[in-house]
């Protein structure tokens, strides 16, 4: 049982539902690695989820931090008018969002950054989206008058200085799973079982040295690793961006702050868990972001790094209160209500507050960032 390289993804052979067209791969060419299955379970052409669904907001299947308030949105807004100042008020750059949703964060951003117009001149807005169904959501979330691009990869993005926002959107990039077992560790692997149901499995030999950086012999046996390989690649690219051209980026996702095992790939479906082999194309398939292995393919690329911080703790510095504060002078009680409760939503520690956090990654040498 040998995981394939690469996966057919063109070629739905006539099966019914991607659950078909992945047992056929497996009966023909045997085991997906984990990253193969959540490749063809989030982005194949036909049947992938964010090519397809509709997935963000409450008639989706989760809701994301712009979609509790504006205020989100508008204090990251108030973060990017600081960025463009520490890069040096540039008359002309590239405002980026990876996986923008229903563009809401975008939105918000710029109606706060109003307090700039020059900030609001000198943006080139590009969204890297690849769901059309989004696209035309986030095309009309815009304000009035405001012109954006869209791109499929960040690496189409021109050079110049770069502020990029990212909320969300690691979490969906495919990972790889490894277990330890005796002295080695196997990857875990996405086969059938013998009734011809999708199951996992381990790969039947260990991974060759050095494909995980873990020395401790004493791993436990059973710990199980995570290594999302596209993640570094685009942190990397981004880092190098930012040794050519001044820029900023912030990333915001679920995840843990030091190295850490254990297994966190999940399914929501409306907003409850479900399986991860259930209904692949039908659910939406994430991960944690591993910051620590964010932040230290940053620094390797010779990037400056700020957190990661709990984003409780990076809105509060960012003025979450304050901004509460002005909305409900002007609000009915129920709207009071409602920033109450989004506001214990985004920060409160057994809510978004502690477990989602912020990671800034910049050009060697700026003025620290602000919220960290
Ligand atoms: N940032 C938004 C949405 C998060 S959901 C919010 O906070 O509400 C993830 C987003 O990333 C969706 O817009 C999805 O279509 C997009 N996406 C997922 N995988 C992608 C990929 N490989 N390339 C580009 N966009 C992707």
């Amino acid at each position: 049982m040998t995981p394939r390289s690469t996966v057919d993804v063109t070629a739905p052979n006539g099966g019914h539902s991607l659950t078909d067209h992945l047992a056929q791969l497996i009966r023909a060419d045997g085991p997906l690695t984990v990253a193969q299955y959540m490749t063809a379970a989030l982005t194949h052409p036909i049947y992938g989820y964010y090519r397809v669904q509709n997935p963000v907001g409450r008639a989706g299947d989760f809701i994301t931090a712009p979609e509790i308030s504006q205020i989100f949105g508008e204090l990251i807004g108030l973060w990017c008018l600081q960025t463009w100042r520490d890069i040096g008020a540039p008359s002309s750059f590239q405002l980026v969002e990876l996986g923008p949703g229903r563009g809401s964060l975008m939105a918000d951003l710029l109606r706060a950054a109003r307090l700039q117009p020059s900030f609001l001149a000198a943006a080139e807005i590009h969204f890297v989206e690849t769901n059309a169904v989004l696209r035309a959501q986030q095309n009309a979330a815009l304000p009035e008058g405001t012109d954006a691009t869209w791109r499929d990869r960040f690496e189409e993005i021109a050079p110049g200085p770069l502020i990029l926002i990212a909320n969300e959107f690691f979490d969906c990039l495919p990972i790889r799973q490894f277990m330890r077992k005796g002295p080695g560790w196997y990857e875990r692997c996405v086969t059938l079982d013998e009734k011809g149901a999708l199951c996992f499995a381990l790969s039947p030999s260990p991974i060759p040295g050095g494909i995980l950086a873990i020395s401790d012999p004493h791993t436990q046996q059973g710990a199980l690793k995570e290594v999302c390989a596209p993640a570094q690649s685009l942190i990397e690219k981004i880092a190098h961006r930012f040794s050519q051209h001044k820029g900023r980026a912030l990333i915001i996702d679920y995840g843990y702050a030091k190295p850490g095992m254990g297994d966190t790939l999940q399914a929501l479906r409306r907003h409850s868990p479900c399986g991860v082999l259930e209904t692949p194309g039908d659910v939406d398939l994430t991960a944690h972001v591993d910051f620590s292995a964010l932040a230290s393919c940053a620094k390797r690329s010779g990037a400056d790094v700020a957190g990661p911080a709990e984003q409780g703790a990076f809105l509060a510095a960012l003025g979450l209160e304050a901004r509460a504060s002005a909305l409900r002078a002007e609000a009915t009680a129920q709207q009071k209500q409602d920033i109450d409760s989004a506001v214990l939503r985004l920060a409160g520690p057994d809510q978004m507050g502690e477990l989602f956090k912020a990671l800034s990654i910049s050009s060697a040498d700026l003025p620290p960032p602000p919220g960290f």
